[in-house]
């Protein structure tokens, strides 16, 4: 058995939280790597280590002082040796940081030392193997990740290491320079050594026990998904639920390597388990609701549009044309409507419309603004019949106008469009009559 354990930053913010990680590590003889990210926030209103290294390295960029934001960053790790009682100094690492920053060594590079430095000090605190991570997971020189290259160096390196930490958040291109994933991104590199290893199980610790079924700020304390699947997983995030960087899942995803979500302060919770395929139903008919405020949605209109060949197509090139995604494209018989997020339309706006006039020669665009979609997911909808009346019931009753109903193909999800204000009714009448009631 082997596991790829990664700790989030609240997981590693102080010496007390790296001995509760201390102790997770040592209660499990599979969990053999660990990958850490920066110390992240120790209260509310404190300063994450990585935000911390931005700053200074952007005072350092323009030649301005930068000693004493870089002394705060010495002071966090220091309270960390100390409170561990660890026979380690950083001073030469500090001091060859400090030079790199006055020549200008980029913003990847500032950034990515949180995690260099945490993995040294939680290497020497383990007695595990540390592994620089530009040593072994490549970027291209366009900075893209390289999975092929890095698969071949990590598996490599790791081939005849026991135990090791290899921090998370960065790598390197091929001369050198060091190069991170988007904020978040030790998610990633954890998903990225579970592969090469083909570990068992991917561990992510951090400060929640788990998925929930229902943003927090809407539903009074929502119940944890137990088990959700990839797919599941890409349509909760995408609309809006987070917990894990979207891209960690790919690397394990092809391996059929399960990700694990656990807390740290409450080890003992089983967490959510994240999996390509399961025949466990969730508990509840839907898996989780999510979903997102500040749509438009354009409503065309034309006589015999249904039987106009390739009238979608250039509706669609205009979108294309302006560089805006669509999210939904919901029809009827000689109508058609396009869902975009509202923030990226407006500047366009005009300029959009005069072309789907021209292109298409419709009767008549109508604009409706200020509209929410809420994503009801769950591989159990598939199995039950009425899930949709009982949503569209619930809905009802809470006083809740549906504009749009999208249920995709898989029948893994249904898309319902209402007004932006309607969007918290909406989730918490769907929540409660699969969850609460359980009717
Ligand atoms: N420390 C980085 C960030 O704050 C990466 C990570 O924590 O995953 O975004």
């Amino acid at each position: 058995m082997n596991k790829v354990v990664k700790f989030g930053g609240s997981s590693l913010a102080s010496a007390e939280q790296f001995q509760k990680v201390g102790q997770i590590i040592r209660a499990d003889e599979a969990r053999k790597y660990v990958v850490p990210s920066a110390p992240g926030k120790r209260f509310e209103k404190d300063i994450k280590v990585t935000d911390m290294l931005y700053h200074c390295y952007e005072a350092a960029e323009k030649g301005e002082a930068f000693d004493r934001q870089f002394m705060a960053i010495k002071a966090r790790y220091q309270e960390i040796i100390d409170g561990l009682n660890l026979d380690l100094s950083l001073e030469e690492e500090f001091h060859l940081i400090e030079e790199q920053f006055k020549q200008g060594a980029g913003k990847d590079y500032a950034a990515s030392r949180g995690e260099y430095l945490n993995g040294i000090v939680i290497a020497n605190y383990l007695g595990y193997e540390f592994i620089d991570a530009a040593q072994v997971i490549v970027f291209t020189e366009d900075g893209l990740y390289d999975d092929e290259k890095t698969m071949e160096k990590l598996s490599a390196r790791l081939e005849n290491v026991e135990r090791a930490v290899i921090p998370g958040f960065y790598g390197a291109m091929e001369d050198g320079r060091v190069k991170t994933f988007s904020r978040g991104g030790s998610d990633i590199t954890g998903s990225i050594v579970a592969k090469a290893v083909r570990a068992d199980l991917y561990e992510n610790w951090t400060d929640v026990s788990g998925f929930l079924l229902a943003d927090p700020r809407i539903i009074f304390n929502p119940e944890v998904i137990e088990t959700i699947t990839y797919r599941e997983l890409r349509e909760l995030s995408y609309m809006g639920a987070t917990v894990l960087h979207e891209d960690a899942i790919f690397p394990v995803r092809s391996m059929g390597i399960p990700i694990n979500i656990r807390n740290t302060n409450k080890p003992e919770d089983p967490g959510t388990l994240i999996v390509e395929s399961t025949c466990r139903l969730p508990r509840y008919t839907i898996t989780g609701i999510a979903g997102k405020k500040g749509f438009v949605a354009i409503n065309i209109e034309k006589d015999m549009m249904n039987s106009e060949i390739g009238f979608g197509r250039k509706v669609l090139s205009v979108f294309e044309e302006n560089g805006i995604s669509f999210e939904h494209m919901p029809s009827g018989i000689d109508t058609l409507t396009v869902f975009v997020h509202q923030d990226e339309f407006v500047e366009k706006e005009q300029k959009i419309l005069a072309e789907l006039h021209r292109v298409v020669n419709p009767d008549l665009i109508d604009l409706e603004a200020d509209l929410a979609l809420v994503a009801v997911v769950g591989r159990g909808m598939r199995a039950t019949r009425g899930t949709a009346g009982r949503i569209f019931s619930a809905l009802a009753h809470a006083n809740v106008n549906v504009k749009m109903i999208d249920q995709g193909s898989s029948e893994l999800n249904i898309i319902i469009g209402v007004s932006n204000r309607d969007f918290e009714a909406a989730i918490k009448a769907i929540y409660d009559i699969f969850v609460t009631i359980q009717l």
